[in-house]
């Protein structure tokens, strides 16, 4: 597969909620939280969700106090939930099958960032074996997607994030050390480990922190201003309130919507192709 077309894999997992039957609205549990304004058992529609599926409140979220649903995306499993394993039926017109729906969607949701992961790694220039191994990772993850409410339900994802993160990690170090070897000095990769840092609130602001591994890093609050943060493996790191106004996460790897959506920015952050720039950081 060519670095072409995983960006398109990659760039085409989105959300089109016009598909979907609210499923984040109604599958997933709501707390009450600086995110949310209200408790919701999973499996119970939201108050806001009206009978066509879209949010009553849907322009003023924030001003509501609905944060999080302005941050969740669900990488477009809610429209293969809804369109593909349900044949476009829905909970509302044969509520006989909402509880499976309910219960296959999260399962779909994570099926849908395995790929987005290895389709990312699959856009890079890595070597031709590694390549190869990703591809078929690829295609299975893929097929994945297809299978029945059953299936999806008995399936043992671990299995497949433990075999796709050594691809992955793989596919991040060698991107990182290239990156590394064009700095000036001769550096370890290992000093670059922040792995599971826990820098929440720390003053990076205008910093060269390129080719970091901050891979479940908790990087929360963290001033990142005119930071340069190409070539930063981010994967599973949480970004909440990091603010980024001004830095450069072209080149960023495994970065989500999710992870963006919750941080701060600007006009000025350069993101990576796949990641749209949050409304909210233009208002
Ligand atoms: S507030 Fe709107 S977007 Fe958020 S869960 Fe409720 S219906 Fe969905």
């Amino acid at each position: 597969m060519d670095n072409e077309t995983a960006r398109n894999i990659r760039g085409n997992l989105t959300a089109d909620c016009s598909k979907c039957f609210g499923l984040c609205c109604t599958a997933l549990t709501i707390v009450a939280s600086s995110d949310f304004p209200i408790n919701k058992q999973a499996g119970t529609p939201c108050m806001n969700l009206q009978s066509d599926y879209s949010c009553q409140i849907h322009s003023q979220l924030r001003d509501k106090g609905f944060k999080g649903c302005t941050v969740f995306d669900c990488l477009g499993a809610g429209q293969v939930v809804s369109q593909v394993t349900f044949n476009g039926e829905s909970w509302r017109e044969n509520p006989d099958i909402g509880k499976k729906m309910f219960r296959v969607f999260p399962i779909m949701e994570q099926i849908h960032e395995i790929i987005a992961y290895v389709a990312e790694a699959l856009s890079y220039d890595i070597p031709i074996d590694l390549a190869d191994k990703l591809g078929k990772q690829l295609t299975e993850l893929q097929a994945l997607t297809k299978l029945d409410a059953d299936n999806l339900l008995s399936l043992d994802l671990v299995m497949y994030r433990f075999s796709s993160n050594e691809l992955l990690t793989l596919a991040s170090d060698f991107v990182r050390r290239k990156t590394i070897n064009k700095m000036p000095g001769v550096r370890k990769i290992k000093e670059f480990d922040h792995q599971r840092a826990n820098w929440m609130g720390k003053k990076l602001k205008g910093k060269d922190l390129r080719a970091t591994d901050f891979r479940g890093a908790y990087l929360i609050a963290a001033d990142m201003r005119n930071t340069d943060l190409r070539a930063v493996d981010f994967i599973g790191a949480d970004l909440r309130d990091v603010n980024f106004c001004g830095a450069d996460l072209s080149t960023g790897m495994f970065l989500t919507q999710m992870q963006i959506n919750s941080a701060k920015g600007n006009v000025k952050t350069t993101l990576p192709s796949h990641i749209h720039r949050p409304s909210h950081w233009i208002n």
